[in-house]
């Protein structure tokens, strides 16, 4: 590699810092280099087998840790990582390879006490060139969401909120709690029984790379596609006759997370865009910006194979995530997508609640799809 390094620094998952980082309003704190903008930050996964299937079904290390880059990649718009899954590239320090690697030491250096991983980096002419994770074989690794969990009087460390802490610090993030903030913060110096990214670590990933829209389609308010909801229970018990089925998202949680679903999908996000922020919101009560300005004219709305997928990974997420109880409804998953979606349709094109409402039952009372206002 031609490019001359000039500085390397290194931040760990416990206290360790080698430079002051600048400090920001918003409790995050950066470091003063970042990848230059339409960088794909390439990391190498080399985390090796063995791993079995881990405590959330992950079935490889590397498969567990990329899902934490791909989290990255859904908040951030002007650097992306990018992962070369079971990489055979070399594995070294300054070789101009992004290693995520499982050792015992820092490419011959020793862990800094309690470090549990750890990102280093290399900076040329101001911009950072090479970033590198090292997982510490010292201590035990699993893959789980939840409280961190222990095994044999050993803490079991969780690769995926670890890799999303360590993945903060390559794209330029430090530790809020070392910089004299106070914030609900993945990216504080130790790793705890947070999960997830919060509101103020995405708000940091966004001050470096940008990302997250202002919608400039407004929504109404909650009361009203919830009156829309009870009053679709009652039709289909009174009118369609229909008997109670199994459901683990209570009619609140539907109507607001596909609410949200229906706001990325306006604003432009694909399925599995949309999808993780509204997981990311129930982890962690962040709220993001949508994926581009919805453009002039009709409001395009999702198709419905795809709002019934996100409705029923929203039900498994109720039951196995959440750990909510089964309940009863006489509107099954896709009914209540199906008809959430087409009342918002009608909503978001002119329609007022009432009108909304009588097109949504028109249609489903087979008189067909309706007008918009
Ligand atoms: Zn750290």
């Amino acid at each position: 590699m031609s490019l001359r390094q000039t500085l390397a620094r290194i931040a760990a998952a416990a206290a360790f810092v080698m430079f002051v980082s600048l400090e920001q309003p918003g409790g995050y704190a950066t470091f003063p280099d970042q990848w230059p903008n339409g960088t794909t930050v390439t990391m190498h996964m080399q985390l090796g087998g063995g791993s079995g299937t881990l405590i959330d079904g992950s079935t490889s290390w590397n498969q567990a840790a990329t899902t934490a880059l791909s989290t990255w990649n859904n908040h951030i718009d002007l650097v992306k990582f990018g992962a070369v899954q079971d990489s055979t590239s070399p594995i070294g320090d300054r070789n101009g390879v992004n290693n995520v690697v499982f050792d015992s030491t820092i490419f011959g250096e020793a862990f800094p006490s309690d470090t549990v991983a750890l990102a280093n980096w290399w900076i040329s002419r101001g911009t950072l060139v090479e970033a590198n994770i090292t997982f510490n074989t010292a201590f035990s690794w699993n893959s789980y969401r939840g409280p961190l969990r222990r095994s044999g009087g050993r803490t079991v460390y969780d690769i995926v909120r670890v890799t999303l802490h360590e993945a903060g610090h390559v794209l330029g993030l430090d530790h809020p709690d070392e910089n004299r903030q106070s914030v609900s913060a993945l990216m504080n110096s130790t790793i705890s029984d947070l999960d997830a990214l919060t509101a103020d670590d995405i708000a940091g990933g966004r001050a470096l790379y940008g990302g997250g829209v202002a919608s400039n389609i407004t929504f109404p308010p909650r009361n009203e596609p919830n009156d829309f909801f009870n009053q679709l229970i009652a039709l289909y018990r009174d009118r369609l006759g229909e008997g109670q089925v199994t459901t683990y998202v209570d009619p609140e949680g539907a109507v607001v997370w596909l609410s949200e679903y229906a706001r990325y999908r306006v604003g432009l996000c694909d399925h599995a865009t949309a999808q993780t922020r509204v997981f990311s919101q129930i982890d962690n009560t962040g709220t993001y910006g949508v994926c581009a300005l919805t453009p002039a004219g009709t409001i395009p709305f999702p198709p419905r194979d795809e709002g019934l997928q996100f409705m029923l990974a929203l039900d498994a997420k109720y039951r196995d995530d959440l750990r909510r109880t089964a309940t009863t409804s006489f509107v099954n998953n896709e009914g209540a997508v199906v008809w959430v979606l087409e009342y918002f349709r009608y909503r978001l094109n002119r329609c007022n609640h009432a009108d909304a409402t009588t097109r949504v039952f028109q249609q489903i009372l087979g008189q067909g799809i309706q007008p918009t206002c």
